[in-house]
């Protein structure tokens, strides 16, 4: 499904230049929720931009699905961890989610329930009508994760999605997430800093070292989907 070999990232040249990944060699297979770990700024952000062909690597390859990604594949969709620039200020909260089902062949009465049947499934169902900016933080979150989940992608690319939701709703998303991925037989990488997150939601959890990035762990934890 996904094969990244010896990808590599530096930001920068000369005696200024930041060495983010340090040659990543990652399979993934079809239907795995992978999550990836590793101390704060050491390269995660970047290694999933790279995957989504947002950011064009130093050296390496990614190649997903057989092909080489050059540019944002469309059957991908990405959950950014800067939720408050991922959502148009000027588009109803609905529109939002169901704009890029527009890619698909979907009509406007189809994405219009695509896109209320995944408000429903993160609570949101009431705020339909709203503008992203009469919404919490919290909120935001939960529109951009019914946006990503409404599209079905093979690949789903997450980069800390829960971290500005309360506790309760953080494990209602995280089993949400378990139960489309498996519904919908979705390959899904997921950034958290949490442990205990990672051994809940993973499969498989990946572990990265400090800048530049390289894969010191690889363990299987394969707990039964709620
Ligand atoms: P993580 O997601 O693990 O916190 P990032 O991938 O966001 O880490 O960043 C890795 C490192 O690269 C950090 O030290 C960060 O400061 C640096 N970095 C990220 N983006 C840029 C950029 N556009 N230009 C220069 N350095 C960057
Ligand atoms: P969460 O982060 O889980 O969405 P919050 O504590 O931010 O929760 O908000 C709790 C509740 O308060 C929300 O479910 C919502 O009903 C309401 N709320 C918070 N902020 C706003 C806002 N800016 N506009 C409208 N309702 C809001």
């Amino acid at each position: 499904m996904l094969e990244i070999s010896n990808l590599t990232h530096t930001y920068g040249s000369g005696p200024g230049a930041h060495h983010a990944l340090g040659g990543i060699d990652l399979k993934v297979a079809e239907g795995e929720l992978v999550c990836i770990v590793g101390p704060s700024g050491c390269g995660k952000s970047t290694l999933l931009r790279s995957i989504a062909g947002l950011l064009r690597p130093t050296g390496g390859k990614v190649v997903l699905g057989g092909t080489a990604v050059d540019r944002t594949p469309d059957d991908l969709a990405v959950v950014f961890q800067d939720y408050s620039r991922s959502l148009f200020p000027w588009m109803s909260v609905a529109d939002n989610v169901s704009l890029p089902l527009r890619r698909k062949d979907m009509d406007k009465k189809q994405r219009r329930s695509a896109a209320m049947e995944a408000l429903e499934q993160v609570g949101l169902e009431g705020a339909a009508a709203k503008y992203p900016w009469q919404l919490s933080g919290g909120m935001q979150q939960r529109v951009s994760i019914a946006r990503a989940l409404a599209y079905r992608p093979s690949l789903l690319l997450m980069d800390e999605p829960f971290g500005s939701v309360d506790a309760q709703t953080r494990e209602d998303l995280e089993d949400l997430t378990l139960r489309v991925r498996s519904h919908h037989n979705m390959t899904i990488l997921l950034i958290t800093h949490d442990i205990d997150e990672s051994v809940y939601v993973g499969d498989r959890v990946v572990v990265l070292s400090k800048a530049p990035a390289r894969i010191v762990g690889d363990l299987r934890v394969d707990l039964p989907a709620p």
